[in-house]
């Protein structure tokens, strides 16, 4: 490992790590808090904390971060305005809505405002005119390809109110672990990361401004394990062993769920369901689909232009199997916001389980992309791996 790759991590080492740290005990809301309080020490280091305020947050947990920062600087007697960029039905994570829940039954020094359509912006464009420090927690290293609206709508506008930023994590719109940005990216004043320098920030400081880096006390020993090849780490916790929870395509554990009514078992995944308690999910099943079905593939991009309804699933027969497929996802993800779940195992190359690579439409040909459920599990900040990623020894 280089200098730069042991003083630097990538958004997807870090998903590792904050898994490994809750299995270590350490909860989420915990984490949440750390870094939402850092975000707005900084916010009140650097400028005055009596200033007005103006929070720009995602329905993911960059949004949460800045909910508990809105807390804070109101609490420190700032005038903070809250706009999040999605429904709040949308606020996917149970510590995000959480904080969401708090900030909306607080009457002293905030507000909170919805903008569900890129219109909606106008209120925000409204509230900046009269000044402020915008705190960015829209994406922060969540970000997959370029932004959709409203999003790209915010970014607009707060690169052109000259407004100083501060973003949490990384700036909206930037690739943390590569600098790369699709078109276009919040510029900030200040970034405030954690636990580590991102792996792509030294490339990109036209966006990231100066970059601290604010330790959520996750401790190093967790961040070892999360990268080391051993997906185990055998903590207990209260005397009892240590049982973490993933779920699992549902073929990879034997069951007949397969397009061809047989399974994919494997025996790396047996391994780990020894030790660990693993979900069966199998997302075409749970979107409406019958066993045995036809094959199927999509077309016009992977799973994500499937959500974003830019491409499409077609079985052998040419039948849309698009909303069974987006309906399976969405039935998947509740599964894991419901028992807490923040990694999954998936079927490689599937339409619906794959990751990295996907089968072009029906044939045997492979594409870089993800398919439909594990494109939706990314986006709600589950990391995702696959039966190949896994590295026990059998
Ligand atoms: Fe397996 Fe996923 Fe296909 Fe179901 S949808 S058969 S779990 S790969």
């Amino acid at each position: 490992m280089s200098r730069v790759e042991s003083e630097t991590i990538t958004a997807e080492e870090m998903a590792k790590i904050d898994q490994k740290a809750a299995e270590f005990g350490i909860p989420p809301l915990l984490l949440m808090e750390n870094a939402g309080s850092a975000v707005a020490r900084t916010t009140m280091e650097k400028f005055d904390h009596r200033l007005k305020i103006i929070v720009f947050a995602g329905t993911g947990n960059n949004g949460g971060d800045g909910f508990v920062a809105a807390r804070h600087l109101a609490n420190g007697g700032a005038k903070v305005d809250v706009f999040l960029i999605g429904r709040p039905d949308d606020i996917h994570t149970e510590e995000a809505r959480l904080n969401w829940d708090v900030i909306r039954r607080m009457k002293q020094n905030i507000k909170v405002h919805v903008v569900r359509r890129p219109p909606d912006i106008k209120k925000a464009e409204r509230c900046l005119k009269r000044g402020g420090v915008i705190i960015d927690a829209m994406l922060g290293t969540g970000l997959k390809g370029p932004l959709r609206e409203p999003f790209a709508s915010a970014v607009r506008l707060i690169n052109e109110s000259g407004a100083p930023v501060v973003s949490v994590d990384a700036p909206t719109g930037l690739n943390p672990s590569t600098g790369e940005v699709h078109g276009l990216a919040v510029k900030a004043t200040y970034t405030v990361t954690f636990h580590k320098m991102k792996r792509g920030f030294p490339k990109a400081k036209k966006y990231t401004g100066k970059v601290t880096v604010a330790g959520i006390g996750i401790p190093k020993e967790v961040e070892a394990v999360a990268m080391s090849k051993h997906q185990y780490s055998g903590w207990s916790i209260c005397g009892s062993p240590k049982r973490a929870t993933r779920l699992v395509s549902a073929c990879l554990m034997g069951v007949n769920c397969r397009y061809d009514g047989r399974n994919n078992l494997n025996e790396k995944v047996m391994h780990l369901a020894a030790k660990e308690v693993l979900i069966p999910v199998c997302p075409e099943q749970l979107g409406g689909l019958g066993t045995p079905r036809e094959p199927m593939g999509i077309i016009g991009g992977d799973g994500s232009e499937v959500l974003d309804g830019r491409g499409k699933v077609i079985d052998r027969n040419n039948r849309d199997v698009t909303e069974n497929l987006v309906r399976g996802a969405e039935e998947v993800l509740k599964i894991s916001e419901r028992l807490g779940i923040k990694e999954a195992i998936l079927k490689a190359r599937s339409p619906s389980c794959g990751c990295g690579k996907i089968y072009e439409g029906t044939s045997p040909r492979l594409v870089e992309g993800d398919g439909v459920t594990t494109a939706l599990l990314k986006r709600s900040g589950i990391l995702v791996l696959t039966e190949d990623d896994l590295s026990i020894s059998i």
